[in-house]
């Protein structure tokens, strides 16, 4: 499942002793197996290789550069949703023939720039963006592969803020507007409406939403296709769960087997989006021990890593084991796992049974590797921490720690204030 494993009592990424990466670059950093990432990538290409499906890693849950070669270099295309995540992977040679690109709010300056590119697929998510696309189009003199994201409004057992496939939430297009565009799709000249896409959301353990949103569109695309509307694509987008604690969520093959019939029926190309999946696994969160601090009510562990290190468990209320990167039969107590920052939002953990680690000890926070280091921030003005990437018995930074030079920089003084 992943190649942080403890040997003789300590924990290892992949044959790299995780102390020893610790000695070099300090703490706290972000640590990513690049075996794992492998893995699970293979998984889910094997798993739906009768299909021979476009994996577009979503690169919004891990976007460092090592991991993105990592993945190109196994097949991956990606998923974007941004200009500068476009930029990003055109920097490691990523194929612009398998690249997809989603968001609600695209720019002008997005769409040319994806124009020029020469993207597979825009998954537009509104009307308005789709005038927006051909008009972009016409103008640029080119005719643009448009997918449709449609809003297939149901409900997915997720956090509420990472549900997205039900009209309560901003994404995707709703079935009648979508019935409207492609009565009208004369009106848009510039573009080729030549897919459907759906992502229901995030962190799912049970392939019944899935299905549930696949059968809806594949019957959708049925009743499109009676009416003489035929595409190309279907993109089922990302969402997989995995194991954060004692969640038993579904292996690529279970869920490959349950969607493959519905997938295959519809005749289409598939595209899938993956990015928890294929990274979450494959990164921890090392960080330092400072202070044991206990106040009569409570105990707090207090460690150099913070919410803007890694902001998920007070963002989702997300559950990471914490581990001893060495192993201890120090007594256990029940303590808060928090960082130095000035909020009480500021925790990793709250009432764990923690081993009564030392000042220096070090402590791996895991599964951290999706969703961690890209909602890093500077609050507090604390520098982003270093990244570094494992293969075997190899270890190399793949990004460096923010000096105090970098968290000022494009600052300055307003000339009235001299
Ligand atoms: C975030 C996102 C994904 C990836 O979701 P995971 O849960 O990380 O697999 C895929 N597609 C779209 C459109 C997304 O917004």
């Amino acid at each position: 499942m992943h190649d942080f494993k403890f040997k003789k009592g300590e924990l290892y990424c992949e044959d790299v002793r995780v102390a020893e990466i610790a000695e070099k670059v300090g703490t706290p950093f972000y640590l990513y197996s690049h075996h794992t990432l492998v893995d699970h990538l293979t998984k889910i290409q094997k798993a739906f290789e009768t299909l021979n499906p476009l994996v577009c890693f979503a690169m919004k849950s891990n976007s460092n550069l090592a991991v993105l070669k990592t993945l190109a270099d196994h097949g991956a295309g990606f998923d974007i949703v941004s200009i500068g995540e476009l930029k990003k992977v055109l920097t490691i040679g990523a194929d612009p023939k398998k690249i997809v690109f989603a968001s609600v709010g695209k720019t002008e300056e997005e769409i040319r720039f994806a124009i020029e590119t020469g993207i597979l697929l825009f998954n537009v998510e509104s009307v308005p963006e789709l005038e927006e696309i051909d008009r972009i189009a016409k103008d640029m003199r080119k005719k643009v592969q448009v997918a449709l994201r449609v809003n297939p409004d149901v409900e997915a057992p997720t956090h509420d803020k990472i549900t997205t496939g039900t009209l309560k939430k901003k994404f995707g297009i709703d079935l009648t507007s979508t019935r409207k565009i492609l009565k009208n799709r004369a009106k848009y000249p510039n573009v080729k409406i030549n897919g459907l896409h759906i992502h229901i959301g995030s962190q799912i353990i049970t392939s019944a939403p899935f299905i549930n949103a696949i059968k809806k569109i594949a019957e959708f695309i049925e009743e499109l296709k009676q009416q003489g509307h035929e595409m190309e694509y279907l993109d089922i987008g990302g969402g997989l769960g995995i194991i954060y604690k004692d969640e038993k969520p579904q292996t690529a093959q279970i869920f490959a087997d349950a969607i493959l019939p519905y997938l295959e029926k519809t005749g289409l190309k598939i595209v899938m989006e993956p990015g928890r999946f294929i990274c979450g696994n494959a990164g921890i969160f090392v960080t330092k021990v400072l202070y044991l601090k206990d106040n009569g009510v409570k105990k707090f562990l207090i460690v150099d890593g913070g919410m803007n290190d890694l902001i998920r468990p007070s963002l989702y209320d997300a559950y990471h084991e914490i581990v001893p990167v060495k192993e201890t039969k120090a007594q256990k107590i029940k303590a808060d796992v928090v960082g130095p920052i000035c909020e009480s939002g500021d925790f990793f953990a709250h009432d764990r049974m923690m081993p009564r680690v030392k000042k220096d000890d070090l402590l791996a926070i895991m599964s951290a590797g999706a969703y961690g280091f890209v909602m890093s921030s500077n609050y507090n003005v604390r520098g982003r921490v270093p990244e570094v990437m494992v293969k075997e018995n190899k270890f190399e930074l793949t990004k460096e720690r923010e000096t105090f030079e970098d968290l000022i920089r494009g600052e300055k003084i307003p000339e009235f204030l001299n």
